[in-house]
């Protein structure tokens, strides 16, 4: 009897997988495992409670217990679009204890929900060394949901879950890539900061408090940086936030 192991995320990808191992194996081995970070935004619990229920499988949750702010500050390191200890500590340490103590080596597989774009499958390798020495395979990658024909399966995924009566995590329709840490993800560029600068500026103003934090215990750290003339110099978010806001233009009294 195989255990199937979906590491469940809560984003589109992660469902999609789900959904195909539900559709080839069916259900009653599944275990949707899912890694609270503390930050994630509510609407990502409402996804995968919905999903749950969807598919008969309850979440399996694990917690680290800290949010990637407690760990930048227990390691004494702020993340960044290159390292991030707070995926080590707390998706797969605590992911990991689980399936040590939950899914024996050789009766398990692990499924991760990797789209198929040429993008994400540059990550496959990766991942499959991380997960060692389980199984692990990538549903999405291969033809096991034949209803996704496109490299980007983004909208497909979105129009699918609909059609199974669940409304899509409301980041992407807020403009986000992923459904991760409520949209303050570490390993965002420019763009994506400043999209939640527009639409979520609470939470961008606690990332910009959480940053400052970080700066007076660790000197000229951030989580971002800029180019000047080739040059790579740190760029905080208060710094993002004026660059952002000057650049936008009031609307004149013609407009
Ligand atoms: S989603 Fe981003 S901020 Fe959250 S744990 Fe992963 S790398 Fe860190």
């Amino acid at each position: 009897m195989t255990n199937h192991v979906v590491q469940f995320s809560g984003g589109l990808g992660s469902f999609g997988a789900a959904l195909a191992v539900a559709k080839k194996h069916g259900t009653q081995n599944m275990t949707l495992l899912i890694a609270d970070t503390g930050i994630e935004d509510p609407d990502l619990w409402r996804f995968a409670d919905d999903t749950s229920r969807l598919l008969g499988v309850p979440l399996t949750k694990v917690a680290d217990g800290r949010t990637p702010w407690d760990v930048f500050r227990d390691k004494r390191f702020l993340g960044n679009d290159r390292i991030t200890p707070c995926t080590t500590w707390l998706k797969q340490k605590p992911c990991r204890k689980w399936m040590k103590e939950h899914a024996p080596v050789g009766d398990s597989t692990v499924y991760i929900g990797i789209e198929k774009s040429t993008l994400d499958r540059r990550r496959i390798p990766a991942i499959a060394r991380n997960w060692k020495p389980w199984r692990v395979q990538f549903p999405l990658c291969g033809k096991w949901l034949p209803e996704l024909t496109k490299e980007s399966s983004k909208a497909q995924l979105m129009d699918l879950a609909r059609w199974y009566g669940i409304e899509p995590p409301r980041l992407y329709a807020l403009g986000f890539e992923h459904n991760n840490c409520g949209g303050t993800c570490v390993r965002a560029g420019q763009k994506q900061w400043k999209r939640t600068l527009d639409v979520l500026p609470e939470r961008f103003a606690e990332a910009e408090r959480q940053e400052a934090g970080l700066r007076e215990l660790l000197g000229d750290v951030t989580i971002l940086r800029q180019r000047r003339q080739g040059v790579a110099y740190p760029l905080p978010l208060s710094e993002l936030r004026r660059q952002h806001l000057a650049a936008v233009k009031p609307p004149t009294q013609e407009s």
